[in-house]
């Protein structure tokens, strides 16, 4: 980095957490903790072993959610305000003690209410169907069915208790085990005739440098350090596929996959449905990796040329710019959003540049309806960065609009999360694109968000039937050598290019760092559900204009509030429709026809 570089990254804006607490020793933290600790043990006297019985009235239940949604809130504000503030720099001791300090607390406090849910599953049926009817409990209608629909995979109140207190010593500790020995990783590379040690996020940047030898020494560098560590890996996994194997058992599940669906509200149909329709359509990412071996000149495509770009181009997009980019998109769209998504600018929601210590990535953390989110950055002035800040802000403003629930109505499920902000996404891109001058930097542009869509739809696709063969081949065949989950990777991931790019030996081992696996199974396929949901939704913006700005609004506003199914119907979306699906993919379809049809516009130039 050089001198300017650094000097503009210190001007960058740091988000402000003053309005949570004022410090890692602000004495308030203490007081909150033990109020809540109060509060839980007070709610386990009240209420234990009275909700089962079914004895409370609906005002008396109604009573106890206000209670229990009244813990959650007071939770999360503590719990963000400690993540938040490690978040921005891990390294510093003060912040990972009282995280660390908040975590502890926190399990305490929900021990206490386990019972809470658990006898919600065990009302009976008539005397629910009567809670389910009260006008008094409308407002948890959503919540107190989908408790009931998890009921009937608990186990009994001091088997779950020991499941939780255990946790940190089974998968939780293997989970934390995988991210401890994947961060540790250094990886070797010689650059400039000078061998360099790197992270994993400096090695994976070479994924899109122009320089075709380098791209290939990195894949080298990330092949050989998985190998030196696969033991541990592979041991990591099995042991977690054991695990959920054993879960699923005990608590009745019938696939591997089962429980992410009862999570994210979804019947297995329609995921089923989604994935079968994009296998169908993996030709889409044949045709363009053919298109792009064309553009790069080569005769043979590796899988470390994926990324590789297609215009060399070293300009720096200023953060201000970004910004006024970003906005006027929203501003286009919405004026509403516009006008929700400028505080986070005006009132220091957003912690911009990278820094010592600070975690990688960026994300938007909604801490609860009555308080603002945040959003990290690290902004380095790539366009990507921009992409990166326009989906942050859609999260964030996807979190304004559904402040209006309660927070166990807050967060929408995984599969429609990622909405808001790939929507956001769509909005800075068609801005950026036209807003372009010569077909040369359109292409460029088209095929970035080609592999962008891939990345989110296909690869994801290809990594839930990765993760859904590892998980039946290890109940079918025991302990698994890291052998049989290379083979499974290359077959999955190759099913995908087809003949257009050659995967190569080093490939193999590249399952071995992939975190959701780890830590959420079966996460993978919301990202494909999400992108293919905003390019119909997008679709209908084009088509109908301003009176689809409202209902999208309105679908947004309703955060997790009501079951996917029901707010997809309002917007006349049937998921287990494969015509749904296919529409999606006919879209990614012609923007690949975008894409060659400029390819051969330059051609004849
Ligand atoms: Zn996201």
């Amino acid at each position: 980095m050089s001198q300017t570089q650094e000097r503009d990254r210190s001007t960058l804006p740091r988000w402000d957490l003053t309005d949570l607490y004022q410090g890692v020793d602000d004495p308030k933290i203490d007081q909150d903790l033990e109020e809540l600790e109060a509060k839980a043990t007070s709610f386990e006297e009240s209420y234990q072993g009275r909700i089962a019985t079914g004895e409370c009235s609906s005002a008396e239940l109604k009573k106890a959610l206000d209670e229990f949604e009244d813990m959650i809130r007071s939770s999360t504000r503590v719990g963000s305000y400690a993540s938040l503030h490690y978040s921005t720099d891990t390294t510093d001791p003060k912040r990972g003690a009282l995280l660390q300090k908040v975590r502890e607390k926190s399990s305490r406090v929900s021990t206490k209410m386990i019972f809470f849910d658990l006898e919600l599953g065990q009302v009976e049926d008539d005397i629910f169907a009567g809670y389910l009817k009260s006008d008094l409990l409308a407002p948890y209608r959503h919540y107190l069915k989908v408790q009931r629909e998890n009921a009937r995979y608990h186990l009994s109140k001091s088997e779950e208790q020991i499941l939780e207190e255990t946790a940190n010593c089974r998968g939780r500790a293997f989970k934390r085990l995988f991210t401890e020995s994947v961060s540790r990783i250094k990886y070797k590379m010689e650059i400039d005739g000078e061998e360099k040690l790197l992270n994993q996020s400096d090695l994976l940047a070479y994924n899109y440098h122009p320089d075709r030898k380098l791209r290939e020494k990195a894949t080298l560098s990330l092949a050989e350090a998985l190998e030196q560590n696969v033991p541990t890996l592979t041991f990591i996994m099995n042991t977690l596929l054991a695990e959920k194997e054993v879960m699923d058992r005990l608590r009745g599940y019938k696939r591997p996959e089962s429980s992410r669906h009862l999570d994210n509200e979804l019947p297995e149909e329609a995921v089923d449905t989604m994935v079968e329709v994009c296998v169908k359509n993996f030709d889409i990412v044949e045709e363009y990796y053919k298109l792009k071996s064309q553009l790069l000149g080569l005769d043979e495509l590796f899988h470390f040329d994926r990324y590789a770009p297609l215009l060399e181009t070293d300009e720096s997009i200023a953060y201000e710019k970004a910004c006024q980019i970003v906005l006027e998109a929203y501003k286009a769209f919405s004026s509403e959003l516009h006008s929700l998504a400028l505080p986070f600018f005006e009132e220091g929601w957003i912690d911009v540049p990278p820094a010592e210590g600070k975690r990688g990535g960026a994300f938007c953390a909604g801490v609860s309806p009555d308080h603002h989110p945040y959003i990290l950055l690290n902004y380095t002035g790539k366009p990507r960065d921009v992409m990166t800040l326009a989906h942050e802000l859609g999260h964030g403003l996807h979190d304004r609009l559904a402040a209006r629930n309660h927070v166990l109505d807050y967060h929408p499920v995984l599969p429609l999360a990622e909405t808001a902000s790939t929507f956001g996404e769509m909005l800075t891109f068609e801005k950026l694109y036209s807003e372009l001058q010569t077909d040369k930097e359109r292409l460029a542009l088209l095929c970035e968000k080609l592999e962008d869509t891939f990345a989110t739809v296909f690869r994801q696709i290809s990594m839930f039937r990765f993760e859904r063969r590892i998980h039946e081949a290890r109940r079918q065949e025991g302990e698994l050598p890291t052998e049989r989950f290379n083979e499974l990777w290359q077959e999955c991931m190759g099913e995908m290019f087809g003949e257009a790019l050659t995967l190569g030996e080093p490939h193999k081992w590249t399952w071995a760092y992939i975190p959701h696996m780890i830590h959420t199974p079966f996460y993978v396929y919301a990202y494909a559900f999400g992108e293919l949901l905003v390019l119909s939704l997008y679709a209908r913006y084009k088509e109908q204009g301003e009176s689809f700005v409202s209902q999208y609004v309105e679908f947004l506003a309703a955060g997790g509030s009501r079951a996917p199914k029901d707010l997809l119907a309002d917007l006349g979306i049937d998921a287990a429709d494969p015509g749904f699906w296919q529409g999606g993919c006919d879209l990614i379809r012609a923007n690949l026809k975008r894409a060659q049809e400029l390819a051969a516009r330059r051609k004849n130039d």
